[in-house]
C-alpha cells in the first residue's frame, strides 16, 4: 500500500488522497480548493495521478471542500464507483450542482466554466450509496464506513488489506446537539486523521450564546440576520431554534429561511432525521418552517419591521441571498447580524467579524452594515483537541499517524500533544 497526500496537506480545503495498491488507485475525497484567488487557482492545475488509472473514490462526507473535485474528475474521463454514505451522496448531489451553478453563471469566476451540470449528472450517475458498518469491497479490500460525525452522513474509512488503514476524514465534535459523537478510531497499522482544529480548545457555548441572540432580537424587536451554511449548520440552527420556542413560548417571534440550496437540504436531513439525536424535534422543525417564496415575497419581507429573525446563505456572506437583507437594513442601527460559522481570510464575513463595516459585493456594489454584529466560536462542526485526542485512545500508542486538514501550527501542535501522551510514530502528512 502506497499512500500519496494530494490536497488538504498543509490547509484545510481540497481534501484528496491517493491510495495505491497491487490490484489499483482509488481516491479517499476529491475537494475543492477555497478561499482567496491563490488557492482557487490550484485546483487549475494539472491533477498528479492519471485520472483513467483511478477505480473508485471513496467520499467521507459531502461538504464542497472533500467532494466538489468529483465532476472536474467526471469531466477528465473518471468513470469508476464512486462510494459514501446515502445522505452524503444525496448532499453531494446538492452542493455539486450549487458549485456548478456558480462556474456557469459567474462571469468573472476563476473557475468559470471548470465544469457544468452534465458533468455533475453523469457524477451521480457513478454514485454506490453505503450503510455505516457494513463492508463492502472495492479492488479486492475490504471497505468499511464508520461514522463520524461532523455533518449528516459523514464518515471514517476503514480499508482492510494487507494492512488496515483508517482515514478520519472530518471529524464531529462529542458534544454536537444534533449529529451523535464521532466512533473511536479502531485498531489499525495506519491512521489518516485531520487536525484542523489540532491546536484549540473549543470556546464559547452554542446555546448560550444562541439563545441571547434570540432574545436580544426579541426584547429589542429588531431585525436578526443569520447567516448560515445552507447544509449542515441552518439544519442545526432550525431545529434549535424551534426547540427553543417550545420551551419558552413567551419569547417565540417569526422566524423565516431564504434560501434554495438549504430547502434541498432540509429534504435530505428530513429524510434521514433518524440518523440525528434530536429526529422528532428536527422533522417537525424543518416541517413547519416558515420559507420565503423569494421572488413573490421580497418586496414584502423587504417592508417587515422586527422582530424578525431571517436565517439565508452564504455562510461567510461571501454571496447569494443574504447580501440582499444585509443591504437592505444596512442603514438599520438596530439590525443585528449573526455569524455563526467559520469565516475565511478574504470573505466578506471575516471582514465583519473584524470589526469592518463595509464590504464590497458584485458589480463594485458596497455595503455599509451599520448595526451588530456577533461572531460565534462555538458553532463549529469539528473536534478540537481534546475530541481529536479522545478519537484516537483505542488505538496503539506505536500506530503511525499522519496528519492532514489542518494549518501548520495547527498539525504541530497536534504532533507535540500526542507525543506527550505517548504516542511514538506521529508525522506529517506530506513530510515522507
Ligand atoms: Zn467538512
Amino acid at each position: 500500500m502506497k499512500l500519496k497526500f494530494i490536497g488538504a496537506i498543509d490547509e484545510v480545503t481540497g481534501s484528496m488522497t491517493l491510495l495505491e495498491t497491487t490490484s489499483g488507485k482509488i481516491l479517499i475525497d476529491c475537494g475543492l480548493h477555497q478561499g482567496l484567488d491563490f488557492i482557487v487557482k490550484k485546483n487549475l492545475e494539472p491533477l498528479p495521478f492519471e485520472v483513467r488509472d483511478i477505480s473508485a473514490v471513496i467520499l467521507t462526507h459531502a461538504h464542497l471542500d472533500h467532494s466538489g473535485l468529483i465532476p472536474h474528475l467526471v469531466k477528465l474521463g473518471f468513470r469508476g464507483n464512486i462510494y459514501a454514505t446515502k445522505p452524503t451522496l444525496k448532499l453531494a448531489k446538492i452542493i455539486m450542482a450549487d458549485s456548478a451553478h456558480i462556474f456557469e453563471k459567474s462571469e468573472n469566476h476563476l473557475l468559470k466554466s471548470f465544469y457544468d451540470i452534465e458533468d455533475v449528472i453523469v457524477a451521480t450517475s457513478l454514485f454506490k450509496p453505503q450503510t455505516f458498518h457494513v463492508p463492502f469491497s472495492a479492488l479486492g479490500m475490504t471497505i468499511t464506513l464508520l461514522p463520524a460525525g461532523h455533518i449528516l452522513g459523514a464518515a471514517s474509512v476503514q480499508i482492510q488489506a494487507d494492512q488496515t488503514i483508517i482515514f478520519s476524514g472530518d471529524l464531529g465534535r462529542i458534544e454536537d446537539p444534533l449529529i451523535p459523537a464521532p466512533e473511536k478510531c479502531p485498531k489499525a497499522d495506519i491512521v489518516v486523521m485531520e487536525s484542523t482544529y489540532g491546536g484549540r480548545i473549543r470556546e464559547g457555548n452554542l446555546e448560550i450564546e444562541l439563545t441571547q441572540f434570540l432574545k436580544k432580537i426579541k426584547t429589542q424587536s429588531c431585525i436578526g440576520i443569520i447567516a448560515s451554511f445552507a447544509v449542515a449548520r441552518s439544519q442545526m440552527l432550525i431545529t434549535l431554534i424551534n426547540q427553543y420556542y417550545k420551551l419558552n413560548p413567551n419569547d417565540k417571534i417569526r422566524l423565516v429561511i431564504d434560501g434554495p440550496m438549504m430547502i434541498e437540504a432540509n429534504k435530505v436531513y428530513k429524510e434521514f432525521s433518524q440518523e440525528t439525536k434530536l429526529p422528532e424535534i428536527l422533522l417537525e422543525s424543518l416541517e413547519n418552517v416558515e420559507v420565503i417564496d423569494h421572488t413573490r415575497e421580497w418586496e414584502s419581507i423587504k417592508k417587515q419591521t422586527g422582530p424578525l429573525i431571517v436565517i439565508s446563505s452564504s455562510g461567510m456572506v461571501s454571496g447569494g441571498r443574504i447580501l440582499r437583507y444585509l443591504e437592505n437594513w444596512q442603514n438599520d442601527t438596530k439590525a443585528c447580524l449573526f455569524l455563526p460559522g467559520y469565516q475565511a481570510e478574504g470573505t466578506a464575513g471575516k471582514q465583519l467579524s473584524e470589526g469592518n463595516r463595509t464590504i464590497h459585493i458584485c458589480d463594485g456594489k458596497e455595503i455599509t452594515w451599520s448595526g451588530e454584529v456577533i461572531s460565534s466560536q462555538a458553532f463549529s462542526s469539528h473536534a478540537d483537541q481534546n475530541g481529536l485526542i479522545d478519537w484516537l485512545s483505542n488505538i496503539d500508542k506505536s500506530t503511525a499517524i499522519y496528519l492532514n486538514h489542518g494549518e501548520k501550527t495547527s498539525k504541530e501542535c497536534l504532533v507535540s500533544k500526542l507525543h506527550e501522551l505517548g504516542y511514538q510514530n506521529v508525522l506529517i502528512a506530506g513530510s515522507k
